[in-house]
């Protein structure tokens, strides 16, 4: 039995979460263990999670929401799915670590090569963050060179040399994003305005022979959802070629999201590094990097790059991220998350126009975002012109509606198999209510 607006309205309360984050606050720095779980940038105190399944979410007060997070991206065949569930179960009856290789690592290796389309040998981690950092020395010991373009607004993980305050110029050299970061470790970070060729172009012409590589998130998240032009991948091929430096698309959110095969498959362009996550380890922790067999046979053992792990590839992990895919190879998988997508996005964007406000937005596959800005938002700058109060305030409406949205302008949102089309359209009718009040 759904309930009433109204009546959910009067039986909202997050004490219980108020409560438990309070006390976290003094446990933990900000009460988290991930800063943008905090609601800053959305105001008010996040909620508490007790349990997901399928496309929902439970708070500790026993609040339901239709989850549009989906832990960052992992969750695209729902939530804590059945045979995951048992999978997991019976690899656990043998153990959770062997750091020692495992059959298991075999298969979905061989699955993650035979989807992506530039990957020939793989590695695994245990965060994109690791996959990110890996990939990066890996370029630069493939190259022997050691600058890297990235760009305004993408987001690599927390490793010092992608912590890099991207300046409003067209491209400006790297100055580090947090206290902490020392200028040195982010000297040969380079940045540039996402979609801008020329400024890319300026860059190789001033560091002549000196470009170990670009990397990009193929589509925006981190910046909100912001879509590529084709031209630009395709000249971020050409130049990298060109200039004997590699492409690096970082595909830990849209790897496994956007197609089968990312990105890469989506957009037919081959990079020659790819980075790996959230999906491939269907709710535990794994990265991974992949890409040409030359490139990755420099990492140790096979070759004289150094990086390890101590969890690395172990059986829990790698068993949720193997029954995880074969799910999403049944056949209509993409076409689902596309459709359901679409419809939601295009809900969104009706009601908000209808309710006179600026917003613009879109999807691909099972990711979307919108802005309060009228767009179109090719890159960060744009993005920012976005209302951001607005948003805040739109948010947390949509949270006591039973709406739980990425808590800040500047994330994408993702959808997953269980999303049916009802919750599309009670998130459209919470969104329509929303707008009129805003
Ligand atoms: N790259 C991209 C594109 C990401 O979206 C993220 C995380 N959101 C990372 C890297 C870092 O991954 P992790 O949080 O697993 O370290």
């Amino acid at each position: 039995m759904t309930v009433s607006v109204d009546e959910k309205k009067k039986t909202f309360t997050l004490k219980k979460s108020e409560q438990a984050f309070n006390a976290a606050k003094e446990l933990m720095p900000g009460g988290v263990n991930s800063p943008v779980r905090a609601f800053k940038s959305v105001g008010g105190q996040p909620i508490v999670i007790d349990s997901v399944k399928g496309s929902r979410m439970w708070d500790i007060d026993g609040n339901e929401y239709i989850d549009y997070v989906g832990s960052w991206g992992p969750a695209i065949i729902g939530h804590a799915d059945d045979e995951v569930l048992a999978a997991l179960a019976e690899t656990m009856k043998k153990g959770t670590s062997f750091g020692a290789p495992c059959l298991l690592e075999n298969t979905l290796a061989e699955m993650v090569i035979q989807a992506v389309p530039s990957i020939e040998m793989v590695r695994f981690v245990n965060s994109g963050t690791e996959a990110c950092m890996g990939v990066l020395r890996l370029t630069r010991a493939f190259t022997c060179k050691n600058k890297i373009i990235k760009f305004e607004g993408c987001y690599h993980g927390h490793a010092d040399p992608y912590l890099v305050k991207a300046g409003s110029g067209v491209a400006t050299l790297g100055l580090p994003d947090s206290p902490g970061v020392p200028k040195s470790a982010t000297s040969d970070t380079l940045t540039a305005p996402y979609n801008d060729i020329t400024a890319v172009q300026n860059l190789f012409d001033t560091h002549k022979g000196e470009i170990a590589a670009v990397i990009l998130e193929p589509v925006v998240g981190n910046a909100g959802f912001i879509k590529p032009t084709l031209e630009f991948l395709n000249f971020l091929k050409t130049v990298t070629k060109e200039n004997d430096s590699l492409l690096i698309f970082d595909e830990v959110m849209t790897g496994f999201r956007l197609a089968y095969g990312g990105a890469q498959e989506y957009f037919n362009i081959k990079p020659d590094l790819t980075t790996l996550g959230k999906i491939i380890g269907g709710g535990l922790p794994v990265g991974a990097y992949g890409g040409r067999r030359e490139i990755m046979e420099m990492v140790a053992p096979a070759g004289p790059m150094y990086q390890a792990g101590t969890l690395s590839g172990n059986p829990l992990a790698m068993t949720a991220g193997i029954q995880t895919l074969k799910r999403l190879q049944e056949p209509g998988s993409y076409e689902y998350l596309d459709k359901v997508t679409g419809q939601l996005i295009e809900g969104i964007l009706d009601a908000g126009k209808r309710a006179g406000h600026a917003i613009s937005g879109g999807h691909i596959s099972g990711m979307f975002g919108f802005f309060f800005t009228d767009g179109p938002v090719y890159n960060f700058d744009d993005a920012k012109k976005s209302d951001t109060a607005k948003f805040g305030k739109f948010y947390r409406a949509m949270l006591e509606e039973g709406v739980y949205l990425a808590p800040s302008q500047f994330e994408a949102g993702f959808t997953g198999l269980k999303h049916t089309e009802e919750d599309i359209q009670r998130t459209i009718d919470a969104a329509e209510k929303v707008f009129k009040d805003l």
